[in-house]
């Protein structure tokens, strides 16, 4: 079923009665080409990948709750390709191009809105550093412009510029970054693959796999066993849980991450804006709320809920550059299980074992990459051979010493 205005409009005559389902309820075939573990935005992009880029079809989703009850549905929506590193400036600014053509692709309003991404900087260094990263935005095809005191202070008037801790002095922008509706990623990608013919079986838990001499041709499941030329991991939070059942231990630890929601009120923020001098991002939903976030809660953990001391620290960082934040009231809050690599960077790559793949480590930033994520799974699925934009994304990179370490912190997954 083609979504359209016309469409609407008739429905809206006929009482709309012809609407379908977005995707089937499909039972597990016994055999597929490709099963892909994890129905976040990862695993379902790289279903829809697979089946209209690769012509893949065989292939099913299995998740072990509902579509979008895992980070994809709770992320604070933030894409923007403002990397510095040359393994990743190119991976996020292809992401970013797909994301321009999402909707049109899927055909499905995921509310994509590039409203611009703002990160203040407030130090000469600081501003220095952006300068850099700006320059290598743009050597790789992205946009990306400095905006002095003057500039930020007209887009932003609401920001501290006379009373602050650390001097707000102007910020790098990313014209083309913004915002998307996440959840509607994950139903629109999923609709999208089920028309091609991809299964995606909700309720199914993936409790190990089937390996023998060194190649793995199935899963074992709460559904019963199922087999596959190929089983793709793509479960975020749960990478190594999972991927123990396989006898691999992962250089992934898992972290709590949590997101806020304000009161609704009139539209006062444009943009998304990041604080350079602590851990604040904060953009406004059409509803009117502030979706906002900072820190990781600090331990390691698989629940889907944090703690009190984080809130506060989140809300003193807001405070620290929008002061007004303080009278609005707090409406929401939860919490995600990340999936913190060592160098802050994640992996698509095959593993020893034959037929086995993995994806994950995508630490706090693995939202924007929903695209250029699944179309790389897809294609090494595929083919075999790494993505050209993803060819660093290699599990073995900490022993061949070819770490991708955007933020130079070293091996401190709490920090990425
Ligand atoms: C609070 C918060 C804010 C964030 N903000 C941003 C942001 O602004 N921008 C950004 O780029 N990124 C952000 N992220 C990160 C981003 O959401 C994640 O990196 C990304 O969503 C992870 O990929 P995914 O969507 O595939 O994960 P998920 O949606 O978590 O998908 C994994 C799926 O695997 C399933 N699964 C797990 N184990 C099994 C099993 N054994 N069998 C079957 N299924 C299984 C899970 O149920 C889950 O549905 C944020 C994350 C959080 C929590």
């Amino acid at each position: 079923m083609k979504y359209s205005a016309a469409k609407i409009f008739l429905e809206g005559i006929f009482g709309n009665r012809g609407w379908r389902k977005a995707w089937r309820e499909p039972q597990p075939k016994k055999n597929y080409d490709v099963i892909i573990i994890g129905g976040g935005g990862h695993g379902l992009s790289t279903a829809y990948y697979l089946s209209n880029v690769y012509n893949i079809n065989n292939v099913a989703v299995l998740e072990k709750g509902w579509l979008g009850s895992g980070n994809i549905g709770r992320n604070t929506t933030i894409i923007r390709s403002n990397y510095l590193l040359p393994e990743n400036e190119p991976f996020y600014e292809f992401s970013l191009k797909l994301w321009e053509g999402l909707e049109q692709d899927t055909n499905y309003n995921s509310m994509v809105s590039q409203r611009g991404v703002i990160n203040i900087f407030h130090s000469d260094p600081q501003r220095d550093a952006f300068v850099r990263r700006g320059n290598a935005m743009l050597l790789s095809g992205a946009d990306a412009d400095l905006l002095d005191e003057n500039a930020l202070r007209k887009l932003c008037p609401y920001l501290d510029f006379e009373n602050a801790r650390f001097p707000v002095k102007g910020a790098l922008m990313q014209k083309r970054g913004g915002t998307v509706r996440h959840d509607a990623v994950a139903w629109g990608y999923a609709r999208g693959a089920d028309m091609k013919g991809v299964d995606i079986i909700q309720n199914c838990n993936v409790e190990g796999f089937i390996i023998k001499n060194g190649v793995c041709s199935g899963v074992r499941t709460s559904k019963g066993d199922i087999q596959a030329k190929k089983v793709a991991s793509c479960v975020a939070g749960s990478s190594s849980q999972v991927m123990s059942t396989a006898g691999i231990r992962l250089p992934i630890e898992s972290h709590v991450l949590q997101a806020f929601v304000s009161e609704g009120l009139k539209p006062i923020l444009d943009n998304v804006i990041t604080f350079g001098a602590g851990h604040f991002y904060v953009s406004q939903s059409d509803k009117g709320g502030l979706v906002f976030g900072g820190d990781l809660d600090g331990y390691n953990s698989y629940a889907q809920r944090g703690n009190l001391p984080v809130v506060e620290d989140v809300c003193e960082g807001g405070m620290a550059i929008i002061p007004m934040i303080g009278r609005a009231r707090l409406l929401r809050m939860w919490g995600g299980v990340m999936d913190m690599s060592m160098d802050g960077s994640p992996f698509i790559d095959r593993t020893h074992i034959d037929g086995l793949y993995f994806n994950g480590g995508w630490c706090y930033g693995g939202f924007k990459a929903t695209p250029a994520s699944g179309y790389c799974y897809a294609h090494l699925l595929a083919t075999d051979t790494p993505h050209p934009v993803a060819r660093g994304y290699k599990l073995d990179r900490f022993r061949t010493g070819n770490l991708i370490d955007e933020k130079g912190v070293g091996a401190q997954p709490n920090l990425h």
